[in-house]
């Protein structure tokens, strides 16, 4: 048996209990159908068969969960720092033991590749354990003392909020938004994407072994426009933690306006790698590569536009697509494959479409620019050329293993090209010239910048974007400015003098 068939064996075998029971929710602690008894079927990616059913919910098991979420608050705000530190851990020691269940199921599930897929789950562990060391400080203030009064400020958790995730890397993306609102001392209701629910009933199941009590955390599955919707008009629910497109940010915006949701918003880029002659090339079309073509595309801060220098342009293009059409597409569970499926067809015929635009705007399909079979949403890793930053290719988010590569003469063109998109989430800047490194990423317009380097997440630094990458940041303290609310106390040290009126 070769390794990709033991792979895919080993996967069915974690997904075989999904096919009798489906995703279910999971409500204050108990499994449950939705309460009309709809479901929908969820499909592969990698051949398009059905791998489970899954309970399609309204506003009725949103209002349900929003109910236990708020029932079980007050015990969760009260329990000490250090307790939900220990219950945090055991969150992280559990996805350690079931890595490769999750790993497997998240490939058949979502189409990624598992050689990327096996540092997801582990990663989603760290953002466990980052946020459980940092729950027993979460409520610290600070100390402002007047000449009358002595001001402390303490925080307190908002109280129960909803979550939103999409569909690529969602184990991750999940642990990274529910980790910091249980360590702030929020209750949680989950809405996972629909096309990729089953990672996160498992990381739901290892949450309650671990010993979270019932109703802190809810899973309701179903489609955002009524799942979600209704999760996000919740008037029990204080807050909506969301990232997907730009455009459903902005529907949830106003969704949340009636009842004065705070929200957080994780959305779309069209993010710049600009490559100055006096890089190091290699390292640069390295990281270039691997910021377009990993997680097949499907990733927020991918580089999906090079700016390179003209001067330099043509050698560094022909090495981009010698490369380009080296990167193997193949079974998301085989361990040689560098691309999988996309997601699902709705977004492979999207990301295809964009084939077509690019040579009616005139630029070159310098690699790919095809589907890969006749199963399965497997697409060629793209490289667009002779491309101009007016065409739709340069602007639009494709969300796919398609480069668009444009060049430049001077610094200033660059940087006016980088920063004409209406997205603002990464920015990568390949130069040895460090006042340069320092003018560039001062004027450049995102809220993460990376110099000389591909996208390195450190777990204390801010993540977010500008313009219309996002609202607010994740990490470090900057989850819990979200997740918590500033209390100030002022107490008198004497007896000030104290206005007197109608005396
Ligand atoms: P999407 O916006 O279509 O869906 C995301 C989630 O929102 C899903 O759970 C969906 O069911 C829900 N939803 C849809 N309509 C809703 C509504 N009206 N009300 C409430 N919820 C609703 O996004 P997607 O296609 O699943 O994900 C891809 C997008 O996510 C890309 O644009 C990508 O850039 C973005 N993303 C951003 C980050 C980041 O950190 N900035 C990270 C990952 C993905």
């Amino acid at each position: 048996m070769s390794d990709l068939d033991a792979n895919i064996a080993k996967a069915l075998t974690y997904l075989d209990r999904f096919k009798e029971t489906g995703v279910l929710n999971r409500i204050g602690g108990q499994d449950r159908a939705a309460n009309s008894g709809a479901t929908f079927d969820n499909n592969s990616p990698v051949d398009e068969g059905f791998l489970c059913r899954v309970a399609r919910s309204d506003a009725s098991d949103i209002d349900d969960a929003a109910q236990a979420a708020y029932d079980a608050f007050p015990a969760w705000r009260d329990i000490t720092g250090a307790e939900r530190k220990k219950i945090l851990h055991a969150i992280a020691d559990g996805i350690v033991a079931r890595a490769e269940e999750i790993a497997f199921a998240e490939c058949l599930d979502t189409g990624q590749a598992m050689r990327f897929m096996q540092k997801a789950a582990l990663r989603g562990a760290e953002n466990f354990r980052f946020f459980a060391d940092r729950a027993p400080a979460a409520r610290d203030g600070q100390s402002l003392p007047s000449p009358t009064l002595m001001n402390v400020t303490t925080r307190v958790p908002i109280g129960p909020v909803g979550v939103i995730t999409p569909w690529n890397t969602p184990f991750m993306l999940s642990t990274w938004k529910i980790a910091p609102a249980l360590a702030a001392g929020c209750t949680v209701v989950h809405k996972p994407a629909e096309f990729s629910p089953i990672t996160a009933r498992i990381l739901m199941e290892i949450a309650e072994e671990a010993g979270l009590p019932p109703g802190v955390w809810n899973l309701v599955n179903g489609f955002g426009e009524d799942a979600g919707r209704a999760l996000t008009e919740h008037p029990k629910i204080k807050a909506i933690a969301f990232v997907g497109e730009s455009k459903t940010g902005s529907m949830i915006m106003k969704q949340g306006a009636d009842t004065l949701k705070r929200v957080h918003f994780e959305l779309g880029g069209k993010n710049p790698v600009i490559v100055f002659d006096d890089a190091d090339l290699d390292r640069a079309l390295d990281a270039a590569i691997f910021m377009i073509y990993s997680l097949n595309g499907e990733r927020c801060t991918s580089s999906s536009r090079l700016l390179v220098q003209s001067n330099i342009a043509e050698e560094f293009i022909a090495k981009l697509t010698e490369r380009v059409n080296n990167i193997r597409v193949g079974h998301p569970l085989d361990p040689a494959t560098e691309i999988g499926p996309l997601i699902h067809k709705t977004h492979f015929d999207k990301v295809c479409s964009f084939f077509d635009i690019a040579r009616e705007d005139g630029a070159t399909v310098g690699a790919g620019g095809e589907r890969v079979g006749d199963t399965g949403w497997f697409v060629r890793p793209t490289l667009f050329t002779n491309a101009s930053q007016d065409m739709r290719i340069a602007n639009e988010e494709i969300f796919g293993p398609v480069l668009t590569a444009l060049t430049f003469d001077t610094e200033d063109q660059a940087l006016e090209m980088a920063n004409a998109v209406e997205y603002g989430l990464t920015g990568y800047v390949w130069t040895n010239d460090l006042t340069r490194a320092l003018r560039f990423t001062h004027g450049l317009e995102a809220g993460m910048i990376w110099v000389n380097s591909e996208n390195v997440r450190h777990l204390p630094t801010p993540f977010g974007g500008v313009k219309a990458s996002g609202i607010g940041r994740d990490g470090g303290d900057w989850s819990f400015e979200f997740y918590m609310e500033q209390k100030h106390i002022g107490l008198a040290m004497g007896h000030h003098k104290i206005p007197q009126l109608g005396l």
